[in-house]
């Protein structure tokens, strides 16, 4: 996200024929190359895609639940990293009609989810360039990580929309991975009487005409693609701010409208807590959806955390909640770290317990730690989250216990302190663990690495 936009390739085209560029900008390349079908994620070499980075996504989607198919036009403004020939996109599915680069009509190939795009004029080392893709059909939800089903999975009444961690393309083409975050605005145009959920805040009203109402929204904080949502369906909300002053927002299916006050109020509550524990909140907005589909998870989506078809009790809306801040805010670069999130985001449910006095972080610790040597925790070192199993229960449990001996190994002031500082440090960007660990070391002054390595990296119980 710190392209430097110079304009487009015609424009800078035009420059390189007069030989005049400005003194202070690099010559254009003209060693223009493929850009690479996959971001650098050796764990998903297919996910994302080299040679650009995306600074914005506007998604128009019309779509009709009886027929299930989905017409969308997805404009992308993005800065090459380095001369392009051609570049890829991730779109899984769909029939493509038409793309245009910078306006002009530009070539493509598609295989499996790599869509490629031959723009008619090459495009220059950091140069900025606009995509338009136009597609449709019906979408086909993705399979195969441990979370079951994900994607943009239809639904009787619309739409349950949760991609981690590579079902965005399964909605809109795009570099889906978390390394690359933008800014999206969408435009969901649906049957009147459904109601489209997407991610930040609601832009102006509702418009209907010809049986089809269309909502706008804007997140207008960097945001992985995976948390990209469009929610849609029959649904009943709250809306208003919470205690501390952030709109808050709760959306519920008609089958769980009896959660939709608590989803509201809890919300709210967790929200301005976190707020007091780990630093200003990150996002424009706040809140939660209940939707009437059995995914069997819920997801952090940006600013909505998506509840899947049961009532959300405080732990689970506590989790979700903390992800704003680790995960959302701070996004991790690769896969593998994946215990930055759900670590994180674990130690804030004992964290929540602790302060509704039910139950303390150290006892939560105690009792996994208890657990018989063979337990598959174990075994499992949750530093290295692996590919095929990346929602595994130790990056999750075993994860929150790295933070409690962590804080039991710094005391609780400089732990918290440290929390705060690394959200701080950290907002709106990536993370890694290594980074992770060099900033706990560098805030505490002590030396950790036997510690991290004994949780995070060890095929055993830690002493
Ligand atoms: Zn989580």
């Amino acid at each position: 996200m710190h392209f430097n936009r110079r304009g487009m390739a015609l424009v800078a085209a035009l420059v390189s024929a007069l030989a005049c560029a400005p003194a202070d900008e690099p010559p254009p390349t003209t060693d223009h190359r493929a850009g690479a079908p996959g971001i650098g994620d050796t764990d998903f070499p297919k996910d994302g895609n080299g040679g650009y980075d995306i600074t914005q996504y506007a998604i128009a989607i019309d779509y009709t639940p009886t027929s299930k198919r989905l017409i969308g036009v997805t404009t992308i403004k993005a800065g090459a990293t380095h001369a392009l020939s051609t570049f890829n996109l991730d779109l899984a599915g769909y029939d493509v009609r038409e793309i245009s680069v910078n306006d002009a009509p530009a070539t493509f190939s598609r295989q499996g989810d790599e869509l490629t795009v031959r723009p008619a004029h090459p495009i220059d080392n950091h140069a900025g360039f606009t995509v338009k893709v136009s597609y449709s059909g019906v979408p086909k939800p993705a399979v195969g990580s441990n979370l079951g089903t994900y994607g943009f999975m239809p639904t009787p009444d619309g739409a349950f929309v949760a991609a981690e961690p590579n079902g965005a393309k399964t909605w809109f083409p795009s570099n889906d991975h978390p390394a690359d975050k933008a800014l999206f605005d969408f435009t969901i145009t649906v049957p009147v009487g459904l109601t489209a959920l997407a991610n930040g805040e609601m832009v102006g009203q509702p418009t209907t005409a010809g049986g089809k109402t269309t909502y706008r929204w804007r997140e207008s904080h960097p945001m992985a693609t995976y948390l990209a949502t469009a929610t849609l369906g029959k649904f009943e909300l709250r809306q208003g701010r919470t205690p501390g002053g952030i709109p808050n927002l709760a959306a519920a299916d008609p089958r769980f409208t009896t959660s939709l006050d608590r989803l509201f109020a809890t919300s709210a509550t967790i929200t301005d807590h976190w707020a007091t524990v780990f630093g200003p909140y990150p996002f424009g907005s706040t809140g939660g959806v209940v939707d009437d589909y059995a995914a069997g998870y819920a997801l952090e989506n940006q600013t909505k955390p998506l509840y899947g078809g049961f009532h959300p009790d405080e732990s689970i809306i506590a989790h979700e909640l903390a992800h704003q801040w680790f995960g959302n805010s701070l996004s991790i670069k690769r896969w593998k770290d994946l215990w930055l999130n759900e670590g994180f985001a674990t130690y804030a449910e004992w964290l929540w317990a602790e302060h509704k006095g039910t139950k303390t972080a150290e006892a939560a610790f105690q009792q996994l730690h208890r657990r018989r040597a063979n337990d598959p925790i174990w075994k499992y070192p949750p530093g290295r989250a692996q590919p095929v199993d990346l929602f595994n229960q130790s990056v999750y449990s075993r994860g929150a216990m790295t933070l409690h001996a962590l804080r039991k190994a710094v005391g609780d002031q400089t732990f918290f302190a440290l929390l705060k500082k690394w959200a701080a440090e950290h907002r709106y960007g990536h993370v890694t663990t290594d980074q992770f660990i060099t900033f706990a070391e560098r805030t505490s002054g002590k030396e950790l690495s036997a510690l991290f390595d004994a949780w995070l990296f060890q095929p055993r119980r830690p002493a």
